[in-house]
């Protein structure tokens, strides 16, 4: 029998929400769909969030624990949720109690009324993200949007509703280090979005340091865009003319007596920014060959250590793809 609503909660060193995750979310889904499974990713937590699990799943029977061996980063614990989950509809959500559980019933709602295979949460406002986070989810998205046109939107997380047809969807696609935030929309499959309050974290600690938003930056957009790798040959072209120009003007200036051309400064500052550009480009490169070098590799983005729930089906025992990061 599969179950109405998967939720997929990845969840990484969460000991402290999770008692208050649970209080909140059973009431919703309990008075929501008629068979509900809450599929719970550790992703490799190292506290008390296996155990807390553990006794979660015994008070609350559709709570199913997967484990990951590793940490695999929020993105690749989604995955490893949405490979699993068996419901009709997905909601994933993050652990931290920032999305409002509640909401959860009208993306159900909008769905089914407007029968559209994605709802998205989009936050009304990020009053409640610390300044520094506003202040890069903004110069991110300005980023992304620029390079790569995409149709998501710019205040819309990792909390969304998805069919079966999109969760079966974003299972087969190939991408390694997939950001689902650009994938999803990328599928293009009709869409709803149900704007909301993002709340403060319940308790404890931002997983996200900025060494891994980073990381997700760089994959977004190496992952949609091929603009980064234009952008090496339009500077090319553009320093190319500008060299054009200078050599006229200099062969110019040495047949006009009486001035001098400027020493050695002006050569090594040429050489040096020409230097720096084609540092850059090679960079850009680089990025997009050790995309493709990863995506041959074909290395697993996470291994289930366990899953509660795979008496009732033998599932994937890996990610295919993904790569081990966020
Ligand atoms: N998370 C995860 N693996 C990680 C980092 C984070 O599964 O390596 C989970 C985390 O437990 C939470 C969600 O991803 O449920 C979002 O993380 P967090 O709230 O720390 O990020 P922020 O809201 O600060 O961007
Ligand atoms: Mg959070």
């Amino acid at each position: 029998m599969t179950p109405e609503l998967s939720v997929v909660i990845p969840m990484f060193d969460e000991q402290e929400v999770l008692p208050l995750l649970a209080q909140r979310l059973r009431p919703v889904l309990d008075g929501l769909a008629d068979g509900y499974e809450v599929v719970c990713v550790d992703d490799g937590s190292r506290d008390l969030t296996p155990a807390l699990l553990h006794k979660m799943a015994r008070d609350w029977p559709q709570v199913r624990v997967v484990r990951l061996r590793a940490n695999a980063g929020h993105q690749a614990a989604i995955s490893a949720g949405l490979a699993l989950a068996r419901g009709d509809y997905v909601v994933t959500i993050d652990a931290d109690l920032q999305d409002p559980p509640e909401v959860i019933a009208e993306l159900l709602a909008t769905a089914r009324r407007e029968q559209v295979d994605v709802v998205y949460g989009v936050h009304s406002d990020r009053s409640t993200d610390s300044v520094f986070k506003r202040t890069t989810a903004r110069a991110f998205y300005a980023v992304i949007r620029l390079l790569s046109g995409t149709t998501a939107q710019a205040d819309a997380g990792d909390f969304r509703l998805m069919s079966r047809a999109t969760v079966d969807a974003v299972n087969t696609l190939p991408d390694s280090n997939r950001v689902l935030r650009f994938i999803v929309p990328a599928l293009g499959f009709p869409s709803a979005s149900v704007t909301y309050r993002r709340e403060e974290r319940a308790a404890g600690s931002s997983k996200y340091p900025l060494l891994k938003m980073l990381a997700l930056s760089v994959d977004s957009v190496t992952g949609f865009s091929l603009f980064p790798l234009r952008l090496a040959t339009y500077l090319g072209l553009f320093g190319g003319a500008l060299m054009l120009l200078a050599t006229v003007g200099l062969v110019v200036l040495s047949r006009t007596p009486g001035t001098t051309i400027p020493g050695w400064t002006s050569t090594v500052v040429i050489v040096a920014g020409v230097g720096a550009v084609q540092l850059f480009c090679l960079g850009l490169l680089g990025e997009y060959v050790g995309r493709m070098y990863r995506q041959l590799q074909g290395r697993p983005t996470y291994f289930v250590a366990y899953d509660s729930g795979a008496s009732a089906q033998s599932g994937p025992e890996s990610g295919q793809t993904v790569h081990p990061r966020t």
